[in-house]
């Protein structure tokens, strides 16, 4: 009677899936450490979802608020998902934006982040 179940699987062995995955991710590791989502902007996911927001919304939501009407060309996230995939394609955190309400979003947060403002918060 054999002591272990029996097994083909080696020691090594990975769900193919998995194994793609660490070859893929092995290349770039360094550059994805910072920022991995960046990838995520060439997904087709978030071609279909930043499709279906600006058909939803098609104008700028920030110039909308202050009655102005200008096209938005841009998908922004209302929270900062920073590398949640639940907050990056969830379309209740989708917002159309114009490009310079976009950029200055963008400045703002990367403003903040550089004086260290998320140490000094705790939390989110
Ligand atoms: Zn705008």
């Amino acid at each position: 009677m054999p002591s272990r179940p029996p097994s083909h699987r080696s020691a090594g062995w990975r769900p193919p899936e998995q194994a793609r995955r660490e070859r893929n991710g092995a290349h770039d590791v360094q550059r994805r450490r910072d920022a991995p989502w960046r990838a995520w902007y060439g997904l087709r996911a978030w071609a279909l979802a930043r499709e279906a927001q600006l058909a939803r919304a098609p104008l700028c939501e920030r110039h909308g608020a202050r009655g102005e009407i200008v096209p938005a060309t841009v998908v922004n996230h209302r929270r900062p998902h920073r590398g949640e995939w639940a907050l990056f394609i969830d379309p209740a955190n989708h917002e159309s934006v114009c490009k310079p309400c976009h950029d200055r979003e963008i400045q703002r947060e990367e403003r903040a982040s550089s004086i260290g403002g998320s140490r000094s918060r705790s939390g989110v």
